[in-house]
């Protein structure tokens, strides 16, 4: 017999979870289907055990300034199986926890590989679930480019379960895991080269985190390899060579990091026979209340191709159940100045638009632009200071700040209520009017001139 839910949801992941558990609190009768681990990405292969590593290398860095400010030297050999181990035990009480939110919610936990049979049933291991609604939140995959040798590579999701540091990395790619690896690897010990196919980091971002992140990664010890084609990967005994298309090559590897992007998993739901076709790179393309092409259908989170981040397939979700079983008609989520951080050695924090996209929406005469560049107090003794920056783009006569980058120690931290004072439309003469918190290197934010 096939069983009957109001809403049905296909991945336990940041937005399957979301969706399901606020949908349950309004009484809907839910079932999340998973063929993995409760959490999804973020939780198991994402943004956990990377702020792990990033935390870890992060005491590192402090307690090298430690010894700046008089203390003997702290640190011992970092011990990365331990560190593995006790990353695993706290994912699996997250696992967990989100078990028995789910129960405690009433939403019931089916687990398998899901896949439509029509509009409104979806099949799993052989067994056929039908609902009024269905989401989809299966979210994404890392690409694998195919080149020669691929396969001796490994991903994100190979990273984290590396037993051992890689004592000579090669990460390929320019964006935010290739980042953030590539800083965590190198801060935790190994030899690190970062190899991007254009000239810069972080191409979406302002300019000026982007030479930023690229003068403080030189200066750590990473090595930067840009405008390289890769065009593959070989073996020989224990160690790899990567092999660029100019016939050039990085030797002496033990271990080569995919980062060069992430693919939907839209393939293997069988879309066809919900009457779904997937649009540019296997993305489920929605309109902006999360509805698919057919009624009923519903996607969120990566899978849709936005802004890839936890807190937005979350969000999505929440409003998604706010709308179909909240009595909210109009709820949705808006895709505007999404906040986001690069967990860099330093980090970055950003939110709207970078300078070149300000100037060339609202045109070079409306755009003002404050900077600032220091050491922050902490880095006050120290014989390797680490610099701060901060750019607030602002428009009109009014100064409306429609972007704010930081790049420096705390960025990850400073940026969250700063995104509040944005997202409200504040001004310069807000910021300005906003008494400082000294000393930090936040105050430099409402004192900029
Ligand atoms: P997911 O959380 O990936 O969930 C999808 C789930 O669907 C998975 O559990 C999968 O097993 C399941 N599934 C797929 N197909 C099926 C099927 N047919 N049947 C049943 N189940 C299925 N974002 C941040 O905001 N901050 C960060 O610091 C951050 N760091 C990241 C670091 C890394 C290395 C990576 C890879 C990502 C990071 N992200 C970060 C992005 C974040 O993880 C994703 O944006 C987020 O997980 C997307 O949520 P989702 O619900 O769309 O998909
Ligand atoms: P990104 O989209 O950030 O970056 C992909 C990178 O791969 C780009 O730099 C791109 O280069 C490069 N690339 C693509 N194809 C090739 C190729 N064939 N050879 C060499 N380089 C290539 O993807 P990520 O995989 O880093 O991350 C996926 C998403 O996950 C992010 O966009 C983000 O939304 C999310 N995420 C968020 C984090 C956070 O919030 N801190 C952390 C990690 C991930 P080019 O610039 O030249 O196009």
């Amino acid at each position: 017999m096939t069983e009957h839910y109001d809403l049905l949801i296909l991945g336990g992941g940041s937005g399957g979870i979301a969706t399901a558990n606020r949908a349950a609190l309004y009484g809907a009768r839910c079932a999340l289907i998973e063929k993995g681990a409760l959490g999804g990405a973020c939780v198991n292969v994402g943004c956990v055990p990377k702020k792990l590593l990033w935390n870890a290398a992060h005491l590192r860095h402090g307690a090298e300034l430690a010894t700046d400010y008089g203390f003997a030297p702290l640190l011992g050999d970092f011990d990365w199986a331990a560190n593995k181990r006790a990353r695993d035990t706290y994912i699996g009480r997250l696992n967990q926890r989100y078990a028995t939110g789910l129960a405690d919610n009433g939403v019931a936990v089916i687990s398998g590989h899901g896949r439509f049979a029509d509009p409104h049933t979806v099949e799993v291991e052989g067994k056929r679930y039908q609902a009024d609604h269905i989401v989809l939140a299966t979210g994404s995959r890392p690409i694998v480019p195919d080149v020669p040798g691929a396969s001796l590579g490994i991903t994100s999701d190979g990273f984290f379960a590396l037993t051992e540091r890689p004592r000579r990395a090669a990460v390929v790619g320019a964006g935010y895991i290739a980042v953030e690896l590539a800083c965590a690897l190198r801060n935790l010990g190994s030899d690190v080269s970062l190899v991007m196919r254009g000239a810069h980091l972080l191409a979406a971002f302002d300019p000026m985190l982007r030479e930023g992140l690229m003068e403080a990664m030189t200066h750590a010890g990473i090595n930067l390899l840009a405008q390289r084609q890769v065009s593959g990967i070989r073996k020989a005994g224990t160690e790899l060579t990567l092999l660029y298309e100019d016939g050039e090559a990085l030797c002496g590897l033990d271990s080569v990091i995919w980062a060069v992007g992430r693919a939907p998993n839209g393939e293997g739901l069988d879309l066809d026979k919900a009457g779904i076709t997937a649009g540019r790179g296997g993305i489920v393309e929605t309109d902006s209340y999360q509805n698919t092409a057919v009624a009923g259908i519903y996607a969120i989170g990566d899978l849709t191709g936005r802004a890839a981040l936890t807190p937005v397939a979350i969000a999505a979700g929440r409003r998604l159940a706010d709308r179909l079983f909240g009595g909210q008609k109009d709820r949705h989520l808006n895709y505007d100045l999404i906040p986001t951080v690069v967990f860099s050695h330093p980090p970055i924090g950003s939110v709207g638009l970078s300078e070149p996209e300000a100037r060339e929406r609202h045109g070079n005469e409306a755009v003002r632009v404050y900077r600032t560049r220091f050491t922050p107090m902490s880095h006050a003794f120290s014989r390797y200071p680490q610099r701060t920056a901060m750019k607030l783009v602002t428009v009109g006569r009014e100064e409306r700040v429609v972007g704010l980058h930081i790049i420096g120690e705390a960025a990850d931290e400073m940026l969250q209520g700063f995104a509040v004072a944005v997202k409200m439309g504040a001004t310069k003469k807000d910021l300005d009017d906003t008494l400082a918190i000294h000393p930090t290197s936040a105050e430099e934010v409402v004192t900029m001139r």
